[in-house]
């Protein structure tokens, strides 16, 4: 990351004629059409043709495309995305298409603090973070002999929930493991998912306000998950699990969702102290996050995942959330983000929110 100057890489751009770019996945034609509100030039990175479906969603389709073979060579065209102004936008599958190493070191400006990226991907990091902030987590179980109620395994990097079980002794959880990969084991928490969306501008001061600039809340999902979510269809856990056949957690689409306004408060206070407790370990997460949550019967939250970045479950309001309309009409989390890249353009400030 050091290497990488945002100031030096800004002071070549013309700042009237940005363009703001990410790869045609995930949440890119949010990011798109919101672009387009804010009167930004948009470009779409795909790979092998130009993504045929675009034509059929005129306001979410970018201005341009860029093909490439392989995101992986996304970094072989940064001089040309460079002098097309160009400043990316990072999703959950941007950063997974590219690697991790290969986006820390992309060095086209970027939105957000890339130096997250270290603190969501490592599991003890994350807890250092989260618990540090003073949310309570899903307990850990180090070791699976000590399994005497329902965990949850989850293996390292599988994305999108894949591979992961449900094991309620040792004797389940041994006869499910793959022991070639790595892992961790968590108490499976009982209650209501809440997939809260957060924005956090560390350059405006006009909503919750916190040490340093201020957090929005823009929406929330329950993320819709197979087979677990609708298993039920087909009879009891406990029957089908006699048959072999056992719940996953892959996800394939989101559902909006709000929760009783007495819980509110707390989603402040959580994502203040996310924050706070980012800047003081690495300097602070800007823009978009995500906490991932289950609220139980005592009304507590237990948040058992991060994202740094603009989620999939904002896709539902594209025109806008129960909570954004609270804030501006038709305000998208890509919106948001269009929004806050003008901002900081007029403030001469673009160099603290992307790096
Ligand atoms: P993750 O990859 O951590 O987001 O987990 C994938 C899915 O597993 C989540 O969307 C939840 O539905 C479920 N899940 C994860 N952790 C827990 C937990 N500790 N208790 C209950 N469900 C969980």
């Amino acid at each position: 990351m050091a290497e990488i100057n945002i100031k030096d890489m800004l002071a070549s751009y013309d700042k009237k004629n940005l363009t703001i770019a990410t790869v045609c996945s995930h949440s890119s034609l949010q990011i798109f059409n919101g672009a387009r509100k804010e009167r930004l030039k948009t470009l779409g990175i795909a790979v092998g043709e130009k993504k045929k479906f675009y034509d059929a969603f005129p306001l979410g389709k970018p201005d341009e495309f860029l093909i490439v073979d392989n995101y992986k060579d996304i970094a072989k065209h940064s001089e040309e995305l460079r002098e097309k102004n160009v400043i990316v936008i990072p999703h959950g599958s941007f950063v997974e298409y590219l690697g991790a190493e290969n986006f820390l070191k992309l060095d086209i400006p970027t939105f957000g603090n890339r130096n997250v990226l270290m603190w969501e991907s490592d599991r003890n990091k994350e807890r250092k973070w989260l618990e540090g902030a003073g949310l309570t987590m899903p307990k850990e179980i180090k070791d699976p002999h000590n399994i005497d109620n329902p965990v949850i395994v989850k293996y390292h990097g599988a994305k999108g929930g894949k591979g992961f079980f449900i094991a309620k002794t040792y004797e389940e959880f041994s006869r499910r493991i793959e022991t070639n990969k790595s892992f961790t084991i968590q108490e499976f928490v009982m209650g209501t998912r809440y997939y809260l969306h957060y924005f956090y501008s560390p350059i405006q001061d006009n909503a919750y306000k916190l040490s340093k600039g201020s957090l929005q809340l823009i929406s929330m999902d329950r993320r819709d998950e197979t087979t677990i979510d609708e298993v039920q269809r087909l009879g009891s856990i406990a029957e089908l699990e006699e048959l072999g056949i056992h719940p996953t957690f892959v996800v394939t689409g989101n559902i909006p969702i709000v929760m009783r306004e007495s819980l509110l408060p707390r989603v402040f206070e959580m994502g203040e102290a996310v924050i706070e407790k980012s800047l003081k370990l690495f300097g602070g997460l800007i823009g978009s996050f995500c906490l991932e949550t289950v609220v139980t019967e005592d009304l507590e939250f237990k948040v058992f995942e991060i994202s740094a970045r603009i989620v999939a479950g904002t896709n539902p309001y594209i025109s806008g959330s129960p909570y954004s309309e609270l804030i501006q009409p038709d305000m998208s989390t890509g919106r948001r983000i269009a929004q806050e890249i003008k901002y900081a353009t007029k403030q001469n400030s673009l160099d603290k929110i992307l790096t």
